[in-house]
């Protein structure tokens, strides 16, 4: 039989509030141990939880992202279970009343469009964490417990692992451009768990699913399903269906596998019933409306506005809009320059990045802002200093904060755009250098790169280029002339 892989992603996203989800704790990353906590998060008897009216905002404008309906009312629920991490012995969740769903995440993998559909998006809270010593000990964690918990659940609509790849890309993208998680998957603030099997599309038999959990990272993601892909393929293929059973497995890293971690526990387990301390969530449609009205443009929009109204290639759009911040330095700098968008685009993602990398700085910590670099790219373009001289006059301003044409001015790097100055230098140069200037003369149109080579050495890079070679082609008296 045809079997073609069926997958569905679950992401859970620390949503960034400053407080917790249902009450007044710091949510800080790496605060002391078990020193944001109160008798709330911590499930003493007699507390009572205040929902976060930020973390549902989140919620609602993450719903409006994903193209989904948000609820007029929904209820939250209590998931029942124990475990030393939840103090209170269930996890306040959302059931069968999510706070928004239905939406899709359109997705370009491979040239070809992906709609992928967004079953739901709905609110809970973080657990805490355990910590297993060397000693044999453990230590329970409890900053984290309580931590506002948005869950985002896909439809099985992934045919590939490539698929999930981009989809996780795009919905980070979204949830730091819309301002409601770090969606850092290294701090744990995003996580995500694809539901594997394989279905015969004609006969719509399928094999039983696979939960992997909690990976960490996009590549966990990606190499988890390729592997259960094949896992289940080749169970089938090698008559061992027996070995495919509704189960939990987890991603074993170092060795590249799934491994059994228990057999799937069903919704029947956790025995929710409606929260009975909450009220029922009415958002107000007013306010609703007001935050689907104010949902930022995505970077998937910005991406194609990018190539469109600045004509850009779409890899470079692509490139940009992976950051919000890259964008914005991008749009801005256009703004300010009036030369060609690419040509602020190729110094973007080539020098500006590469000083970014090797500082490992983010673009929000860039010292070179939209102003100095339009500012750097207008005097290559005037050609007071060639493109060689920009790029240190770059590194200048990374390093120190200084302007560039301060820079270019006290350093004295203007490029050497004067023809008699230029003139004696090549005369000098063809003189030092008789073998290629007659090679040259000869018909090898090499030799002449040499020669300018020579000029540029002696004048440290800031002879004007274009000069250089129309003075010595004249110079070396060639019929030939100057490509324009
Ligand atoms: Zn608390």
């Amino acid at each position: 039989m045809a079997l073609e892989p069926m997958i569905g992603l679950e992401v859970h996203a620390q949503l960034s509030t400053d407080a917790k989800m249902f009450c007044s704790c710091s949510t800080q990353f790496g605060a002391e141990p078990n020193s944001n906590v109160c008798p709330t998060c911590l499930g003493l008897p007699g507390s009572l939880p205040v929902p976060n009216r930020t973390a549902i905002e989140y919620v609602i404008r993450t719903g409006a992202a994903l193209n989904c309906t948000t609820a007029r009312r929904c209820r939250f629920a209590r998931k029942n279970y124990f475990y030393p991490d939840l103090p209170k012995n269930f996890q306040i969740s959302q059931y069968d009343e999510p706070l928004t769903h239905d939406g899709y995440i359109d997705l370009r993998v491979n040239g070809e469009e992906v709609r992928i559909r967004i079953r739901r998006a709905h609110l809970e809270e973080d657990t805490g964490k355990n910590l297993h010593l060397a000693s044999g000990s453990s230590l329970v964690e409890y900053n984290r417990c309580g931590i506002p918990l948005m869950e985002v659940v896909t439809e099985p609509d992934f045919t590939a692992a490539e698929q999930c790849r981009e989809y996780l890309v795009q919905l980070r993208l979204i949830l730091r451009t819309i301002g409601v998680s770090s969606a850092n998957m290294e701090e744990g603030a995003m996580r995500a768990e694809p539901t594997v099997n394989l279905v015969d599309r004609e006969t719509g038999r399928a094999t039983p699913k696979v939960e992997i959990k909690n990976l960490n990272s996009i590549r966990a993601v990606y190499e988890a399903v390729s592997y259960e892909i094949e896992r289940q393929r080749r169970a089938v293929a090698e008559g061992r269906e027996d070995e495919l059973f509704q189960q939990t497995r987890r991603w074993d890293e170092n060795n590249g596998v799934t491994a059994l971690m228990r057999r799937k526990e069903t919704s029947d387990d956790y025995m929710y019933f409606p929260e009975p301390d909450l009220v029922p969530l009415e958002p107000d449609p007013e306010w609703v409306r007001e935050i689907y009205e104010s949902c930022p443009e995505l970077p998937a929009e910005r991406c194609e506005r990018l190539r469109a109204e600045y004509d850009l290639p779409e890899y470079d759009a692509r490139v940009l809009t992976e950051s919000r911040e890259l964008a914005d330095l991008f749009e801005a700098t256009c703004e300010r320059f009036e030369g060609a968008a690419k040509t602020v685009s190729n110094w973007l993602m080539g020098d500006v990045m590469s000083l970014l990398n090797e500082a490992q700085m983010a673009v929000s910590e860039s010292p070179i802002g939209c102003e100095d670099l339009a500012e750097l790219l207008t005097l290559v373009e005037d050609e007071v200093i060639s493109g060689r001289i920009a790029k240190d006059v770059l590194a200048t301003m990374f390093e120190t904060g200084r302007g560039p044409r301060q820079i270019v001015e006290e350093e004295g790097l203007e490029q050497i755009s004067d023809s008699a100055e230029l003139e004696s230098l090549i005369e000098q140069v063809i003189a030092d250098n008789p073998g290629p200037a007659e090679d040259f003369r000869g018909g090898k149109e090499k030799a002449i790169g040499f020669l300018i080579g020579q000029v540029m050495k002696a004048t440290q890079g800031q002879a004007n280029p274009q000069m250089v070679n129309q003075i010595m082609r004249e110079k070396l008296g060639g019929t030939q002339q100057a490509p324009s």
